[in-house]
């Protein structure tokens, strides 16, 4: 079904800070479906790739280096409005200005250092699932 998934990554901060659990519990209790999900980490040629769309901007070097600085948790969620509701339980890019009680607001540092990721689209969302998991990776049930 279309429109139904989003790609989530744990951050390296949220995993250095021992967050995996918490973030997702809120998650799933939110009514997220976990169809794919593992402990990995990302080279540079990965980052750089996944984060093409922002190769221009200033931060483009930091953001890099922030995300390849140790494991992430990968996982590929399943609900209806996938892509929206996840956003909505992330909260903002910037934790300062996220809403309360929402993923970044508990558990983000900072504008760069923040918590955890979701795709902005639905197409978005299928192309990052596949770069991170393959088929028999991707579940149903
Ligand atoms: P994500 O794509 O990680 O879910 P987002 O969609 O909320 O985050 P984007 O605009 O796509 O935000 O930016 C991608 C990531 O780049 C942000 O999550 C953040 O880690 C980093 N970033 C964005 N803006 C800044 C900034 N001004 N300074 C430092 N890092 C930034
Ligand atoms: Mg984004």
């Amino acid at each position: 079904m279309a429109g139904n998934k989003t790609l989530t990554m744990i951050k390296p901060d949220a995993v250095r800070n021992g967050h995996i659990g918490a973030i997702t519990n809120q998650i799933t209790e939110a009514g997220f479906r976990i169809v794919a999900m593992k402990l990995t980490q990302l080279t540079q040629n990965d980052a750089e790739r996944f984060y093409a769309v922002h190769k221009e901007r200033p931060f483009f070097g930091e953001l890099v280096e922030f995300m390849t600085s140790g494991p992430i948790v990968a996982a590929i969620l399943e609900k209806d409005n996938a892509v929206a509701d996840f956003r909505t339980l992330i909260g903002a890019t910037n934790p300062a200005e996220a809403a309360e009680g929402t993923i970044r607001a508990k558990y983000a540092t900072s504008i760069g250092e923040n918590a955890v990721h979701g795709s902005d689209s639905d197409e978005n969302a299928k192309i990052e699932g596949d770069f991170h998991f393959a088929g028999r990776e991707q579940f149903d049930y």
